[in-house]
């Protein structure tokens, strides 16, 4: 069974890898090195080594045998192009998701150098979307990277967003998600780096979905409904803009790209 998934953006994950190594400021509080110790500790097989970076070569297959269609994140807790990854395990699991196209995949990744420098060895597939997270302006050199990569949909994640990024180059993208950091030690956010990001996204024709603000702190509305558990869109810091939730999706999730 796919591991049915909490993040909003998604619905089920897919983590053929486990563990990984911190490259930039939005790896400070990484929700996966926390997990992993966590898993460590309970004795699981797959974490035996803690937070470092390891192959789970067991799910390698599995949405080959997933039914049903799925969106689904790779690597929630890891990420896929790490150096580490062997470039024949990484084909293989490119061969999982090209022959599993009822399934679109989700791939997001802090090291798009590594995709673009491995693309030789395979064909990326149309059913696989490739994003990139970016938390600050010297982060943002991703976004350069991400171009240059043929991936059929191409979307960001700002987040953790922990400086106003823009002005930005958003051209050949199809979606933006953008968040507050989450967690005991979440650095805060603004609201005008938020509607900044959002107000480039409705110039460029961009959808644009906004996660969560993170913190009841961060969020600038305390009365915001989502911060009531009992709320369907509950979320621990909120999740609306101006009393609106904004979740778009690409427009590939509607059938009209691919
Ligand atoms: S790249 Fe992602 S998974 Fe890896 S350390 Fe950074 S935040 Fe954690």
């Amino acid at each position: 069974m796919a591991g049915k998934s909490k993040i909003e953006w998604t619905e089920a994950t897919w983590n053929p890898t486990t563990g990984c190594s911190k490259v930039s400021a939005g790896c400070k509080n990484c929700y996966a090195e926390n997990w992993a110790h966590m898993q460590q500790k309970r004795g699981i097989t797959q974490y035996e080594k803690g937070f470092q970076f390891s192959l789970a070569t067991s799910r390698s297959k599995d949405p080959l045998r997933w039914k049903e269609s799925k969106l689904v994140f790779v690597n929630s807790m890891s990420d896929l192009f790490h150096e580490q990854i062997p470039l024949n395990y990484l084909i293989e699991l490119f061969e999982t998701m090209e022959q599993s196209a009822r399934h679109t995949y989700q791939i997001l990744t802090k090291r798009p150098e590594n995709a673009l420098k491995w693309l030789k060895h395979y064909n990326w597939p149309v059913n696989v979307w490739l994003g990139v997270s970016v938390e600050s302006k010297k982060t943002s050199h991703r976004l350069d990277t991400l171009r240059k990569i043929p991936a059929k949909t191409r979307f960001v994640s700002f987040e953790p967003l922990l400086e106003d990024v823009v002005p930005l180059d958003l051209s050949e993208l199809d979606w933006i998600i953008v968040g507050g950091e989450s967690g005991g030690q979440a650095r805060h956010i603004e609201k005008r780096w938020v509607t900044r990001i959002q107000d480039q996204c409705k110039e460029q024709n961009i959808p644009f979905f906004f996660k969560q603000w993170g913190k009841r702190a961060f969020n600038p509305n305390n009365n915001d409904p989502t911060l009531n558990k009992s709320h369907e869109h509950h979320a621990r810091g909120g999740c609306l803009i101006d009393n609106k939730l904004i979740r778009e999706f690409p427009k590939a999730m509607y059938g009209t790209s691919y």
